[in-house]
């Protein structure tokens, strides 16, 4: 079977010949819809996040993916039925934060990432996994099922934001997204048609015409631009923010978003950074967090339950926001266009078997 591979830091994906490979006791095999790209396969192939399996010299990409099982192989799946795997498994055996079904709180060394850490990805015509990874999907969703995984982050940020704001009375009536990538526009979306914010923001540093400020426009969201108003100056030219979500990968903005948040508001950070060094005021940071009750949380991958959670959420963003955000599903003659990050891309995925 075909796969598409990368040795991370050294080169560009290719293409390559690989065993198809047969499902073990407990497992099923899928054959693979669509994979979704995202600026996580980036830092991948640039070698900048994640590691090669054990004795691998290449790692096959891919963790947003969408299949059909081909062999239940004894499962309680059925064979046809479509599903949509998570991405974390555990490195050896099973552990303690596998066994809870948490195992996006497992640190580092507990977890394997699917097509990110220590594992190959979904990106192959067939892959195989415990029945209890897939997570099935209704076929009308299924074209779409490669957005469920970047969903289900947004899905368990939300569930940690308000949790942590959970001890009092609080209601986000203001959220800015900093960051006008996929997983950044994809959450302006839930937040201004799931979540129903009142008043949504989106940060970039874009000019106009550009086809997210369109998106983000269409979505009667403000488009702020960093380099007219950088993330302190927000409360100043706008408001102060109750919601802010980070997924620029900008270091800086992790720090920033403290000046950003009104009183009694929580940040929380996705992005995934170079080391990089720079002066903060800490002292100032550390009063401001103090004084207005502010939180700041990072948060990493996601379980099943956001998963299920997400493919409810995938059905009720607007067909028109979907179809405009997906700018490319290519198929694996033309696969390398998937990769592309031109001005008119915003989101792609390999389409590596048609529905
Ligand atoms: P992406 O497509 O690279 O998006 C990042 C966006 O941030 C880009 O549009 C970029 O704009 C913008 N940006 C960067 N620095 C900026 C600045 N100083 N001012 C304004 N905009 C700025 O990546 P993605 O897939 O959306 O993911 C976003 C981040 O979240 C990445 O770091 C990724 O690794 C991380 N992530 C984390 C999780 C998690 O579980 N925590 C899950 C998925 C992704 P330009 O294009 O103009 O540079
Ligand atoms: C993936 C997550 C993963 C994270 C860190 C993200 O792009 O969507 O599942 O945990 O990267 O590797
Ligand atoms: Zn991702």
């Amino acid at each position: 079977m075909k796969a598409i591979a990368v040795e991370p830091g050294a080169g560009t994906p290719v293409l390559v010949e690989k065993p198809r490979p047969d499902p073990k006791p407990g497992e099923a095999l899928v054959r693979t819809l669509r994979v979704g790209v995202d600026g996580t396969d980036h830092e991948v192939i640039a070698g900048h996040h994640g590691n090669l399996p054990d004795g691998a010299d290449r790692l096959v990409l891919g963790h947003e993916a969408v299949g059909i099982v081909e062999d239940a192989n004894g499962t309680d799946l059925e064979e046809g039925e479509f599903v949509v795997p998570t991405v974390r498994r555990p490195p050896n055996g099973t552990n303690e934060y596998f066994e809870r079904g948490e195992p996006d709180m497992a640190p580092e060394g507990k977890y394997v990432e699917r097509g990110i850490v220590d594992g190959h990805g979904f990106m192959a015509e067939y892959f195989t996994s415990p029945a209890e990874y897939l997570v099935p999907i209704p076929e009308r969703l299924a074209p779409l099922g490669f957005l469920v995984e970047p969903i289900s982050i947004s899905e368990k940020a939300i569930e940690h934001a308000i949790a942590s704001r959970s001890a009092f009375d609080w209601e986000p009536e203001s959220a800015i997204v900093l960051g006008n990538g996929s997983l950044g526009l994809i959450t302006l979306a839930m937040f201004e048609e799931v979540l129903e914010i009142d008043r949504t923001y989106c940060l970039g540093r874009r000019d106009r015409p550009h086809p997210t400020i369109d998106l983000i426009d269409e979505l009667s969201s403000t488009y702020v631009d960093s380099r007219e108003t950088p993330v302190p100056e927000i409360p100043d030219v706008y408001e102060s923010i109750d919601l802010v979500y980070e997924a620029t990968g900008h270091a800086k903005h992790a720090f920033e978003t403290v000046d950003a948040l009104a009183p009694n508001g929580v940040g929380v950070l996705l992005g995934v950074p170079e080391p990089w060094e720079f002066e903060v005021d800490g002292g100032r940071l550390h009063r401001e967090l103090v004084l207005h009750n502010k939180a700041l949380l990072g948060t990493v991958n996601s379980h099943r339950g956001h998963f299920e959670a997400a493919i409810d959420t995938l059905s009720q963003l607007p067909t028109w926001f979907t179809d405009e955000f997906v700018t490319g599903i290519h198929g694996l003659e033309e696969f390398e266009r998937a990769f592309e990050t031109d001005d008119d891309v915003v989101k792609t995925a390999v389409e590596f078997s048609r529905l």
